[in-house]
């Protein structure tokens, strides 16, 4: 079907193109989606290719897409575009959708918010909902000690929001962060991310103060979690001093920069010795957090109980939400009126978070995202021991990777990587890539996939993986 759309098309015409009724539920998404992967036109296909057209005529080109395929339906590992092509979900968004798009837990609370009241904004007059995800956050994050929680929008907001909330608290200015960090696109998350190019490069001046320490990086630098934090702090201590440090913010596993899996012992170390100094440990759970790794948050695998926890992505089934959580007495360092926002913890956020909590521990989603780890680790290792482009095979969870190398050299091979993800996108199976060389394979499916749909998927990326061989 052709559609004639343009920029000054109002949106029921659009709709009544694609012979869709407006309103909330025009487009049914949602776990009764048919879990199927199907393919009827080329990827992309010719709708989706209209709208890339009108896309590149009126979105600004810095806001670029992986796969320009059009999202019309969403559910459970499916997305259906435009064109009518089912496509499995191996991304969720970007491990938000962890419990499935259109949730019906979700979906439900959404709907009954959004016809009782949208927004008055938390700091005027306030409603129960944020309360509520509050209470949620105290239970459920590491730590038994007193908690209060601050809602804001994104990742990147809650990331800077601990960063303010750690240095009142201290009263010193040192952040400490590790190679390869991704903590968002915001001036000082900016800074506090590694990778220049593309989110850092010509966008500076970034904020001062923050200091880069090495990570431990297990397939790299071959050194034990005590070896690989004594490493780190001797780094701290000899550049910045452990009586400047404000925090150490650490990501469990790290998301954009390449899934890297700290050895064993090394998050416990640089916890231990950030209590010592009194800096504030920070934990950024915004993509290991909510069930991804087989835990509800990725410090418990070892653990950890950091003194604040940002989190986002999977808090709320795909509605914008962030939060700071930690303890009382650092987080109620900031005197009143210094933390918030205008949609900070917004009532449908809030009602989708809650909906998504539900969902996690009723549906046993930490457990499903163990099974799904225990299903995909085995097949990519099998891989790579026949391919010796597959690097390293990593993860925890549902949160997992594959780095590709160059097998002469054993440098990383973004090229490669990124040839895998295209033969995948071109048989209707969503991937994404990550790492600071773009040569690490990353899967973050929706925990609501079934074990056919994500065996399918998994077919085509070994199929991609087996064509390294070569
Ligand atoms: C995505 C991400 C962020 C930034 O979140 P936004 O919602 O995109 O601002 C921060 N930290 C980590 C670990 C992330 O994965």
């Amino acid at each position: 079907m052709t559609t004639t759309a343009g920029p000054s098309t109002p949106v029921s015409a659009v709709l009544a193109a694609t012979g869709e009724t407006p309103g909330p539920r025009a487009v049914t998404g949602g776990p009764g989606l048919p879990q199927r992967r199907q393919l009827v036109t080329e990827l992309p296909g010719p709708r989706s290719r209209e709208l890339l057209a009108r896309r590149e005529a009126a979105v600004a080109r810095g806001v670029s897409i992986t796969f320009p395929v059009f999202v019309v339906a969403a559910g459970g590992g499916i997305l259906v575009d435009v064109d009518g092509n089912a496509l499995i979900d191996l991304g969720s968004g970007i491990a938000v959708t962890t419990v499935g798009n259109s949730a019906p837990a979700v979906v439900d609370n959404v709907i009954r918010q959004v016809q009782a009241f949208t927004h008055t904004c938390f700091m005027i007059t306030p409603y129960e909902g944020y309360v509520a995800v509050c209470e949620q956050l105290a239970r459920l994050t590491p730590g038994d000690h007193e908690k209060r929680s601050a809602l804001f929008n994104s990742g990147a907001e809650a990331v800077e929001n601990a960063v303010k909330i750690a240095r009142i608290h201290t009263g010193r200015q040192a952040v400490v962060v590790f190679d390869h960090a991704y903590h968002g696109r915001t001036n000082l998350t900016m800074a506090l991310t590694a990778k220049n190019h593309p989110y850092k490069n010509g966008f500076g001046p970034f904020a001062p103060e923050i200091y880069r320490v090495p990570l431990s990086y297990p397939y790299r630098d071959g050194l034990s979690g005590a070896e690989a934090a004594a490493r780190a702090i001797r780094v701290i201590e000899s550049q910045i001093g452990a009586h400047n440090v404000a925090a150490v913010l650490i990501e469990p596993i790290q998301g954009e920069g390449g899934f890297v899996v700290p050895a064993e012992g090394f998050l416990p170390a640089l916890a231990a010795w950030s209590k010592a100094a009194g800096a504030v440990f920070v934990a950024d759970e915004v993509q290991t957090g909510f069930a991804r790794t087989g835990a509800m948050f990725g410090c418990e695998h070892e653990g950890v109980v950091p003194d604040l926890i940002a989190t986002a992505k999977g808090i709320a089934g795909g509605l914008p939400l962030s939060a700071v959580t930690g303890r009382a007495e650092i987080m109620d360092s900031a005197h009143p009126g210094g933390l918030g926002g205008t949609y900070g913890g917004n009532p449908l956020a809030c009602a989708a978070a809650l909906g998504a909590i539900e969902t996690i521990e009723r549906d046993g989603l930490v457990e499903r995202a163990r099974a799904i780890g225990a299903r995909v680790l085995p097949r990519l290792r099998a891989v790579a021991a026949r391919v010796p482009a597959l690097g390293d095979v990593r993860g925890r969870g549902a949160m997992l990777a594959v780095e590709i190398v160059d097998p002469a050299t054993g440098r990383p091979d973004g090229a490669a990587a990124g040839a895998v993800a295209r033969r995948c996108h071109a048989e209707g199976v969503v991937v994404l890539t990550c790492g600071t060389d773009g040569n690490v394979l990353r899967l973050l499916p929706p925990l609501a996939i079934g074990d056919e749909l994500l065996d399918d998927g998994l077919a085509v990326l070994v199929t991609a993986l087996e064509s390294l061989a070569g």
